[in-house]
């Protein structure tokens, strides 16, 4: 069992397998247990009003660090090495790197797409692992007219077209906040370590972060060490920005299989695919706006003709470039009129996306869970957000992860209390 630590108040908290005695994820990832907390961010779930305006771009994290953005990072580096010896190779199955065609599209083609033995989401849109013990894929909202908003491939992105210095955020997360809603982020860890204060400004305008890898690639083409090299990295980067350890992510392309899930669940996450794509990632030449258009209006007309009764949605958006965040706002003030829209995460009533269990969010009927700690936010325009102040009680805390079946933490009488006690002076 690893040891679950919590603002360095290891042992205070033990873990419990559930049921069946399967491979569990790493508690709040042992091999990041040495990051230190930034300050001026939230240190539990924040509240409003939500601070919205610049961006404080003074923050940075030593790139020196880490490895060099956009590129598969090497795997003989020390902390990478860390993080291959936490997991346990023996449950990881020995699924080959898959190969790429000249085009650069994966070889589908050499795959069974019929007994689909590995759940290879790019040939076969499998969503429930072979794997016994990896939980299946959230990629949809159980509840008819949910929306479960989210935007990938943040942060740092241009904002307008012809002055690319001006950032999509906070433009997005404003417009975010002006509506009333938050989304849950599928980050890109070269853009988090480049741009660290928009990251901040997410977590503390009530937005639930995800990993979205480091580098972007096609996750089952990578060997298992690369595999590693890309979570841990995009983990460390968000963790280090924001100090909070993300039990989410998606695999850029939604190229993801048996093994990539296995090695995903034992660094502390689970997959997150979605139901509908919007295209928004292709708009230009191929795809034009209007296409994309066309799409919303579809999905909204489903709605109200009362042929989408089926379950909620979750859609691929992003915060990609400036024709994405534009669509993304354009849209919102529609879907938020005809859907019930909210964060993935609030939709499947996962109130605890971090291994943090500081962070607690409204369940999917916007009730707060009862011993749930609180951040003031404020709405100075500066990147606040700061602790304020703990309501937390002790007691125990249960991990909320709905349809899984592996973790349940139990906290010691006194341990959340004594946590919140630190978090203020902190
Ligand atoms: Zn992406």
């Amino acid at each position: 069992m690893h040891p679950y630590t919590i603002l360095g108040l290891s042992a205070c908290i033990t873990a419990a397998m559930a049921q069946g005695g399967e491979i569990l994820p790493q508690t709040s990832p042992a091999f990041l247990a040495d990051v230190p907390r930034p300050t001026g961010v939230a240190t539990s779930a924040p509240q409003k009003p939500y601070p919205t305006g610049a961006l404080d771009m003074n923050f940075k994290l030593d790139l020196k660090k880490y490895p060099t953005t956009k590129e598969v990072p090497p795997v003989n580096n020390e902390e990478v090495k860390k993080a291959i010896a936490a997991i346990d190779w023996s449950k990881v199955p020995k699924i080959a790197p898959r190969k790429k065609l000249a085009t650069g599209d994966l070889d589908v083609k050499s795959y069974d797409n019929i007994k689909d033995p590995d759940c290879w989401w790019s040939a076969t849109i499998c969503k429930q692992p072979k794997l016994s013990y990896i939980p299946p894929d959230y990629y949809q909202c159980p509840t008819a007219g949910d929306w479960g908003l989210n935007y990938d491939d943040g942060p740092l992105n241009p904002f307008h077209f012809d002055a690319p210095e001006e950032w999509a955020e906070p433009a997005l997360y404003d417009a975010l906040t002006k509506q009333n809603q938050t989304a849950t982020l599928f980050y890109i860890g070269s853009y988090v370590v480049t741009y660290p204060t928009a990251a901040q400004r997410a977590l503390n305008s009530g937005n639930v972060l995800c990993s979205h890898t480091w580098s972007h690639k096609q996750m089952t083409t990578l060997t298992n060490e690369q595999l590693v090299a890309e979570f841990y990295w995009s983990l460390k980067s968000i963790k280090e920005a924001t100090g909070v350890t993300v039990k989410c992510w998606r695999p850029p392309f939604g190229d993801v299989d048996d093994r990539v899930r296995a090695i995903a669940h034992q660094m502390g996450m689970r997959t997150f695919i979605w139901d509908q794509d919007s295209f928004d990632w292709n708009i230009g030449p191929n795809t034009p706006t209007s296409k994309v258009d066309g799409y919303f209006e579809k999905w909204i007309s489903a709605r109200t003709g009362n042929q989408d009764n089926e379950h909620g949605h979750v859609t691929l958006q992003h915060e990609l470039n400036a024709d994405t965040v534009h669509n993304a706002i354009k849209w919102l003030p529609q879907v938020t009129k005809n859907f019930n829209v909210m964060p993935i995460h609030q939709c499947l009533d996962d109130t605890s996306p971090y291994w943090e269990e500081s962070f607690v969010y409204p369940k999917r009927d916007g009730t707060v869970p009862a011993n749930a700690a609180t951040t003031n936010s404020t709405s100075t325009g500066t990147n606040s957000g700061e602790t304020k102040d703990s309501t937390g009680n002790a007691g125990a805390v249960t991990s909320n992860e709905s349809g899984a079946s592996h973790l349940q933490l139990t906290v010691l009488p006194g341990m959340i209390t004594l946590a919140m006690v630190y978090n203020f002076f902190m």
